[in-house]
């Protein structure tokens, strides 16, 4: 079957209760990687799919997997008749809760049965539901580890074993639970991985896994969509904040996901910004599993407008038509800025993503554009409403001259920020430096240049950025990476703590 000519889901051999499923969904047509990825699982193979979340994978496994499944489909009651057929690992509690209501969702016409199990919250319930008999379980590594210990359940029938997000699996620590787990499977089955990047590692472990698979890709190894637009805006750390505020205003933002680097910034801003009633909430490591649902739930019902966000806590976040995703802080590894941003632009939607880059990010960008291979496009002053508002804050305050250290010369510099927005077309680079330089510049106004684009660069960290952990931007030593060589929340590193926070 040639894949291009595909264009309906009928053309893809998929049972009539799939299918209209899938049409009660709003999907007309399959995504490129449903079209590859749906024929080579239900013809029994191996996958290894090389596709980003957004692309629609989550169909393109759990579609075929249900069909292959159905006959096992039954009505019965107990227990025995309900063995667990597919084992669908994931990495994070989010996307565990999303892959499974995607099962639900296309699994509706289905008697086959399922359930997620996740940390952080209690077991119990889990237990009742493995208990009474599921054929296709959705889970984090941690907490099926720990049914595993419980004997809760068995994985001596699995027939489809999928490992999603491999990637982050082996970012965040979970190997060697992979590998236990594994163990546990029976050795004939049908193995579908999928990866956004492919690391040595993860080719590794592929090798280990799958046999003879049917590659798949569908966009470039760390391609962004093209339906994103990127924008930076070069912006002193001190005055991100503002400048966040005006943007979000100025622009009308109704519903925007913002990244910071830790989740003690994370706090910080949705503090900040609910002060400043622009209705926040915050998801990271630290949130218990029911603040987290909760502020998830509420951003995606727009009662709030904004979501802050770590790296590890928004993988595979799946929010229908956002527009706007801000990188409040670049990450400190450009592959995550491949990850953030694609929860824009998302299922055939334009998106735009933002970035604030301050002066000590400056060197994170040229890694960025390398890996996407695009640049970013800044923008930049509307040098004349700059000038102006650089020199009623002189005026107002003449300590805003003092020199860079001076808090109060950045306060009045954003306190005359709110006007000096006028559109996406002409934001004024926010620094606090150059306001202050600007006293002995009043007369020369078309002679002010953003010193991030005419100052050599001065690293404030380490030059190996993945040394920065998560510990609110200070330097940390990192004394337990032998798990990941990116920067990860502390929260993940350790399988004890690990196992706690899942
Ligand atoms: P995923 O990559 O699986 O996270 O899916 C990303 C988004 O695309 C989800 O909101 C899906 O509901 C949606 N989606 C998946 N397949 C299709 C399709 N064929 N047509 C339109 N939307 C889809």
């Amino acid at each position: 079957m040639s894949s291009n000519k595909i264009e309906s889901f009928e053309q893809l051999d998929l049972a009539a209760n799939l299918l209209r499923a899938v049409s009660e969904e709003g999907y007309k047509t399959p995504t490129d990687i449903q079209v590859q990825a749906i024929p080579a699982t239900l013809a029994g193979k191996d996958v290894m799919g090389a596709a980003q979340t957004g692309t629609g994978k989550t169909a393109s496994f759990t579609l075929p997997m249900l069909q292959r499944l159905e006959i096992h489909a039954n009505s019965s009651a107990s227990p025995a008749r309900h063995s667990v057929r597919a084992l669908i690992l994931v990495p994070t509690r989010e996307l565990a809760i999303q892959v499974y209501e995607s099962v639900k969702a296309y699994g509706k016409y289905s008697l086959l049965r399922s359930t997620v199990i996740y940390g952080g919250v209690n077991i119990d319930t889990q237990i009742e539901a493995l208990r009474s008999g599921v054929e296709i379980l959705v889970a984090t590594p941690g907490r099926l580890m720990d049914h595993l210990q419980q004997k809760n359940l068995v994985l001596s029938k699995v027939e489809i074993f999928v490992l999603d997000e491999a990637d982050r699996m082996l970012d965040m620590g979970f190997l060697p639970d992979i590998k236990q787990i594994i163990e546990l499977l029976p050795e004939k089955r049908q193995n579908l991985m999928f990866s956004a990047t492919f690391s040595e590692e993860i080719k590794k472990l592929a090798s280990k896994i799958l046999i003879n698979p049917a590659s798949i890709e569908v966009a470039k190894q760390n391609s962004v969509s093209d339906l994103i637009s990127h924008v930076l805006y070069p912006v002193d750390t001190k005055l991100k904040q503002e400048f966040l505020v005006d943007l979000i205003s100025q622009q009308a933002l109704q519903q925007v996901l913002i990244f910071t680097r830790t989740k003690h910034s994370a706090d910080r801003l949705a503090q900040q910004l609910s002060r400043r009633n622009i209705t926040c909430a915050a998801i990271h490591g630290d949130r218990n599993q029911l603040q987290r649902t909760k502020a998830l739930e509420e951003f995606k019902q727009g009662l709030v407008r904004v979501l802050v966000a770590t790296d590890v806590a928004a993988r595979g976040l799946d929010i229908e038509e956002l527009t706007h995703v801000i990188n409040f802080e670049l990450p400190g590894n450009p592959e995550d800025y491949v990850h953030r941003i694609g929860r824009t632009g998302r299922a055939g939607r334009k998106g735009t993503a933002i970035s604030l880059v301050s002066r000590e990010e400056n060197k994170l960008v040229a890694s960025i554009e390398k890996l996407i291979g695009l640049k970013l496009k800044v923008e930049q002053a509307n040098r004349k409403d700059d000038l102006e508002l650089m020199q009623s804050s002189d005026s107002k305050n003449k300590t805003a001259s003092a020199g860079p250290k001076s808090k109060s010369g950045a306060r009045n510099r954003v306190a005359n920020s709110q006007s000096s927005v006028k559109s996406n077309e002409g934001i004024a680079p926010f620094n606090k430096g150059q306001a202050a330089r600007n006293t002995n510049r009043k007369n020369k106004a078309n002679k002010i240049i953003d010193p991030l684009f005419t100052e050599p660069y001065v690293s404030s960290y380490p030059d190996n950025s993945s040394e920065l952990a998560n510990n609110g931007g200070k330097i940390h030593a990192a004394t337990h990476r032998q798990h990941s060589r990116k920067p990860v929340p502390a929260l993940f590193i350790s399988p004890a703590i690990r196992n706690k926070a899942e």
